[in-house]
């Protein structure tokens, strides 16, 4: 402490670059204040500092595994991202001066470099713009900042005495029954739960957060009600989907996608307050869309599309600008490719030429390279064991394709399975066989290579929000990848791909993938960090959105062997 007051008199009205003396740790009451990186200037991105108590004197049963831990964790986090607001006076001074700021969290719980948790201490991650007036350093601010506000957010956020361990022990608790109940969804033949009470629409287009007004409660159809026990709320019921082909029917604006949504989301846990808390489905899900004008290189789609005009094959195909068609193909076989054990695809999002064609345009139209969708959802459940469910409003054809018809009819569920039946007896198809093959895309090898990070004299791979990644002079665009939840996964994925553009090796996306979430398993989130120290901010990716942000690249190579 003493040290810190002197070097703040000594540095006080020097210019901006005087803050560098900062640099290293200190001993201040019940916490160790480290300043890891201190910024060139006020408008330049913020310093990194970190807070490490001196003790952990929580309740252990609240970090006691793996789970409990990353829940807790995020628990922290939150509560920080709190005191923070209420404790510190913010702007104060040129460009970023007197901000503190912790990585920001969505609705879903996740590994992330922010906060640790040990045995022996709890150590929060965060950014300080340590303040200026013009560029010249403002330590009475300063002073007040990490003298004053930053211990009382260690009182208020990090201790036992600040924080409410009923609300914590909810959280940790609410995160590990849900984790229980995904991984309890393949042993009891199930892709998906929702629970009866959770609220699946969105405050708006715009945000995560649930409708607060007027929204329908979820309740399962008696025909899918199951019960499932979890470790600490005890048995839990709600719909069960069973694997295979479920079909989600409806009329428009009856909460069709929104269902499908939750559901995408439900590959993460979710903040106690989300309202989807217990909605889960298998940690693999991909949610499949048309993308057109993506690039597409090396891939395998010839399951599903045939020969392209002018004999292209589609054994290997790559292109610049797909159609709607082939970028939702090239999305389906990259997911099979990362690995998948369910399908969600939506027709709001879907090309209607993949999703169906119909017996006048089988006639009409001789050269159709497309299978569409409906021909190979049977194949895939039957031959590769992948279920789908998909949201079809406006085509009836899939009711011949599917185990289960799910009506949705203003928010509220009904098993229509039977009365699908009926419809499809008193209405038959004509010529509808539906029989396609599915068979597993062939494998790829990237190089790496032809990733470029050049950029200047620079090397860059980063992330610029939550959907680009700047690699070089490219720009990644993962704007249509929908369970991709926080800024923190997308620069953790821009990173790892930072590390296999250097390596320069041609491996198989799978292999780039797992060897990269293998080592962050295995060395923490913080391997993924570039400085010693502050690891920046990070949160786990899964590896369906790895694999797809290295596929999104446009000047990839890749092709399969
Ligand atoms: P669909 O896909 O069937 O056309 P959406 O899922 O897009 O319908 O939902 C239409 C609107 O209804 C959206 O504004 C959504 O937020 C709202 N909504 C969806 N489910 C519910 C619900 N359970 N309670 C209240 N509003 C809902
Ligand atoms: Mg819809």
């Amino acid at each position: 402490m003493q040290r810190l007051r002197s070097i703040f008199d000594r540095i006080g009205r020097k210019g901006y670059g005087a803050y560098k003396d900062l640099q290293g740790s200190y001993d201040l009451e019940g916490f160790t204040l480290f300043i890891d990186k201190v910024q060139r200037d006020p408008f330049a991105p913020p310093s990194l500092i970190r807070v490490r108590t001196s003790q952990n004197r929580f309740d252990s049963m609240l970090f006691s595994n793996p789970v409990r831990r990353v829940a807790f964790e995020d628990f922290l986090t939150r509560s920080v991202e709190k005191v923070l607001r209420r404790a510190v006076r913010g702007s104060r001074g040129s460009g970023g001066s007197g901000r503190i700021e912790i990585q920001r969290t969505s609705q879903v719980v996740l590994p992330r470099t922010s906060m640790v948790v040990t045995e022996g201490y709890v150590e929060a991650r965060m950014a300080a713009g340590l303040p200026a007036r013009g560029r010249t350093v403002d330590a009475r601010a300063a002073k007040a900042m990490l003298l004053e506000e930053l211990p009382r957010v260690v009182r208020e956020a990090l201790t036992p005495a600040g924080v409410d361990e009923t609300r914590a022990r909810e959280h940790v608790e609410t995160v590990e029954d849900a984790n229980h109940l995904r991984e309890q969804l393949p042993g009891l033949g199930l892709v998906a739960f929702l629970a009866d009470g959770a609220v699946l629409p969105r405050e708006s287009g715009a945000s995560d957060r649930p409708l607060r007004e007027g929204a329908v409660a979820f309740e399962s159809p008696e025909e899918f009600r199951t019960t499932v026990e979890l470790p600490n709320r005890g048995s839990i019921s709600g719909m069960g989907l069973p694997e295979g082909v479920t079909l989600v029917a409806g009329g428009g604006f009856h909460g069709k996608s929104t269902l499908l949504s939750a559901l995408a989301w439900g590959v993460y846990d979710h903040a106690p307050g989300d309202g989807r808390e217990y909605v889960v489905a298998r940690a693999d899900s991909v949610k499949v869309r048309a993308e057109d004008g993506r690039s597409v290189a090396g891939v395998d789609i010839s399951g599903m599309i045939g020969e392209l005009p002018g004999g292209r094959s589609t054994m290997n195909f790559s292109t610049p600008n797909a159609s709607g068609s082939t970028s939702q193909a090239a999305n389906i076989a990259e997911a099979l490719e990362i690995g998948t054990s369910l399908l969600l695809v939506d027709e709001d999002t879907s090309a209607t030429n993949f999703m169906v064609r119909d017996e006048r345009m089988r006639k009409l139209v001789n050269k159709e390279p497309i299978s569409p969708f409906i021909d190979l959802v049977r194949p895939l459940y039957d031959s590769l064991n992948i279920s789908t469910i998909v949201v079809a409003g406006g085509v009836g054809d899939y009711l011949d394709v599917a185990d289960r018809v799910i009506l949705m009819e203003d928010y509220e569920t009904y098993d229509a399975t039977e009365r699908a039946r009926e419809v499809r007896e008193s209405f038959p198809v004509p010529g509808a066989a539906h029989t396609g093959e599915a068979r597993p895309p062939r494998g790829r090898r990237v190089r790496a290579s032809s990733i470029d990070l050049r950029r200047g004299k620079r090397e860059t791979a980063r992330s610029k929000g939550s959907s680009t990644i700047e690699l070089g002079r490219e720009r990644v665009d993962l704007s249509y990848l929908e369970q991709l939840a926080e800024a923190g996964q997308t620069e953790a994925i821009a990173r790892a791909i930072g590390e296999f553009a250097s390596e320069g090796e041609s491996q198989g996306v799978e292999e780039v993938v797992r060897r990269t979430l293998g080592s962050v398993e295995r060395d923490g989130l913080d391997s993924l960090g570039n400085f010693r120290g502050h690891p920046g901010e990070l949160s786990l990716p899964r590896p369906q959105e790895m694999a797809a942000a290295i596929n999104r690249i446009r000047s990839l190579e890749a092709s399969t062997e």
